[in-house]
């Protein structure tokens, strides 16, 4: 399958799940994630009319976006992956949202560089709802009190939450957990939900689906 047939799937699955969970289609961002894929791989979705799209890195988008937002109208870049403080001053110039926030050394930079240029991107806080060793992400038991340091502390305002569920788990309950802290706190976006399980998310509730593979194919190299 080509990659604007791809994304054609996407949506059209993108909106049965908002039909079945009687939910406006408009009210679900589908975030193309082009990690690992060059302009040649991107261009046929643009062409398709997608115009979010999310990278996990801040070296790898600074070097393949800039020409393509010069390109082509419109576009919206969103980072899906770790936020290193020092990395606060080009994720705040390239990106529109920023999903991975779960320390507060980076809401600290990220206000300091959102203050400075003068942007005001979309923020998520990510919870790590599997309490997993090696996983980023705020814990669960800590989200709320995440939620208001980021906000009394550093001024930021969170609009949603973000997570990954662990691989080998059904995600279901993973969902349910980030849109049970959203709603206690007052935060209306949820990102989650992956090519794997992005029709699940859309039931529990998902603002923002992040697929990658079944847009661009299998990636080759990692991550
Ligand atoms: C790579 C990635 C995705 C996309 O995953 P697919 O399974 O290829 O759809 C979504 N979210 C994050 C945080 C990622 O790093």
């Amino acid at each position: 399958m080509n990659r604007a047939d791809a994304i054609a799937t996407v949506r059209a699955e993108i909106a049965r799940a908002c039909r079945d969970a009687g939910r406006d289609p408009a009210t679900v961002t589908l975030v193309a994630v082009s990690k690992t894929f060059g302009p040649d791989a991107i261009e046929p979705v643009i062409a398709a009319g997608q115009r979010v799209f999310g990278e996990n890195r801040v070296q790898e988008a600074k070097a393949k976006w800039p020409q393509l937002i010069a390109r082509y109208d419109g576009l919206k870049l969103h980072l899906i992956g770790p936020l290193q403080s020092n990395k606060a001053r080009d994720a705040v110039a390239l990106f529109d949202a920023i999903h991975s926030i779960d320390r507060e050394s980076s809401a600290a930079a990220l206000a300091k560089e959102i203050a400075r240029q003068g942007r005001n991107p979309l923020l998520f806080a990510e919870i790590n709802t599997g309490a997993e060793m090696q996983k980023a992400g705020v814990r669960p038991q800590d989200a709320d009190d995440f939620i208001a340091a980021c906000r009394d502390r550093y001024g930021l305002t969170i609009s949603g939450l973000m997570c990954i569920p662990p691989l080998h788990d059904a995600p279901a309950p993973h969902f349910a957990l980030i849109a049970q802290i959203a709603r206690r706190n007052g935060l209306r976006l949820l990102s989650m939900g992956m090519t794997a399980d992005f029709q699940t998310a859309i039931a529990f509730g998902a603002t923002h689906v992040r697929v990658g593979t079944a847009i661009f194919g299998t990636r080759t190299s990692s991550p």
